[in-house]
């Protein structure tokens, strides 16, 4: 069990977690079954060779080894003087000097030491750099004012014999990583490519954000929400475009696109049941296969998932806060597996600053809520959740609280399974 959910391998799901159904068939999976059946129906993008310039956020695709010993040479960790570890002489002459980066054939024998900057190659025969502030000069003599065994000199292979895998394939590559394959070299590694996206909003209610809404009119909201959550996870957004709600304009929009130039098609509203509702039909016109059109899930229910050879697509319920909640749960998921990563959840076990006060709800609930420091400790304070709509409470939020069905009201204090939003600390 983890974050009170029982993790079960696909084969010991009821039934098909991921059926194929006619698109006018419907079939309530829970989330875990829904996010199997996407990790067991996408199948991950050729890798690419890119420059490292090119590569933050991507998954390495391909296992990266040293090249060499790290460090390739012993090298000093302090300003002061080479010496031989051994050598109690109580006077060195001192015989030259070393920078960094010089490559010299220096060489010392006891009583000797040479003069050390950090980073510089070690001379033969020397073995510890005692430090500058442990020494005094007395002209051509270093005089050693203080002893110690620490070697203060960073030993060829410390870090990593030759060969040693350094990054495995899935790894994500942030700050750190890239400048590790900058350290080994591999000025261009193999990584997942770039997902491209559609992005169509249907909806004839819907007019840019730029403009004043007339009678019965509101601004798109989830073009904005939808082009920034993918740009958060890297994914490139292709064509975005709204369309109205005709069957006609919505096909007519996705077949204008290149087939062989996107990967992804996000459909934003038209999920559902109504006489304007023609995501699934869309599809289904367009050779899309379902796997499934609704999940257990609060908001966000009547999502849709199919794919047509390699690319995946998904209908949307239009409320900006299914889209929100949709999008980190299950499209993310979907991104991940184009780009070969591994499943990346990362919960975290927070008390409640304040309570739900929720009624036993059939559906697992996902609430959004913002992760803060309370004297000195972590709590969730839930935030205000008027309707699927309400863009006005989500404002603030780098966490979803998961809340199992059927959970009774949750106190103040009560410990929740949070799901941190990655980029929002
Ligand atoms: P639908 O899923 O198309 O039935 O839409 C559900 C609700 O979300 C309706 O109130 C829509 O007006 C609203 N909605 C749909 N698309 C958008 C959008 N792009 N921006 C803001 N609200 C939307
Ligand atoms: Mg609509």
């Amino acid at each position: 069990m983890k974050h009170g959910y029982e993790i079960r391998p696909l084969s010991l799901i009821r039934d098909n977690p991921c059926p194929s159904v006619a698109i006018s068939h419907s079939s309530l999976l829970s989330l875990d079954e829904a996010r199997s059946c996407i990790a067991q129906r996408i199948v991950r993008l050729d890798p690419v060779r890119v420059p490292l310039a090119s590569a933050r956020g991507r998954i390495l695709r391909e296992e990266v080894c040293a090249p060499e010993d790290i460090p390739a040479f012993d090298r000093a960790a302090m300003d002061g003087y080479a010496v031989g570890i051994d050598d109690l002489s109580e006077r060195f002459r001192v015989v030259g000097e070393i920078q960094a980066g010089a490559s010299g054939t220096l060489r010392i024998v006891p009583g000797e030491c040479v003069r050390i900057f950090t980073g510089a190659a070690i001379p033969e025969g020397a073995s510890q750099v005692i430090m500058q502030e442990d020494t005094k000069r007395d002209g051509d003599f270093m005089i050693p004012t203080r002893w110690s065994r620490t070697t203060h000199v960073r030993a060829r292979g410390e870090d990593a014999r030759k060969g040693q895998v350094l990054l495995r394939e899935g790894t994500r590559l942030g700050p750190a990583e890239l400048a590790l394959l900058a350290q080994l070299g591999a000025v261009e590694p193999m990584v997942s490519p770039v997902v491209r996206a559609l992005h169509f909003t249907t909806g004839d209610e819907l007019v840019d954000p730029g403009s004043q809404p007339g009678p019965g009119q509101i601004r798109d909201t989830n073009s904005t929400l939808i082009a920034a959550l993918l740009a958060e996870c890297g994914a490139g957004l292709t064509t975005q475009a709204r369309c109205g709600d005709t069957l006609d304009a919505l096909m007519r929009a996705v077949e204008e696109c290149d087939a062989s130039a996107w990967n992804l098609l996000l459909i934003s509203g038209g999920a559902s049941v109504g006489d304007y509702d023609f995501g699934a039909r869309a599809l289904e016109r367009l050779g899309f296969q379902a796997h499934f059109r609704q999940i257990n899930l609060r908001p966000g229910k009547p999502l849709i998932f199919a794919t047509r050879d390699r690319q995946a697509a998904f209908v949307i319920p239009g409320n900006p806060l299914s889209h929100f909640v949709t999008f980190h749960t299950a499209i993310a998921r979907a991104l991940e597996c184009f780009a070969g990563a591994p499943e990346s959840w990362a919960f975290a076990s927070v008390p409640l600053a304040q309570e739900i006060p929720e009624d036993p709800n059939p559906r697992e609930t996902w609430w959004p809520c913002r992760v803060a420091l309370h004297a000195g400790s972590l709590r969730a304070d839930p935030l205000p959740w008027q309707s699927s709509g309400d863009l006005c409470g989500l404002a603030s939020v780098n966490g979803l609280i998961r809340i199992p069905p059927r959970s009774e009201p949750l106190p103040s204090g009560s410990e929740v399974s949070c799901l941190l939003l990655g980029s929002h600390w």
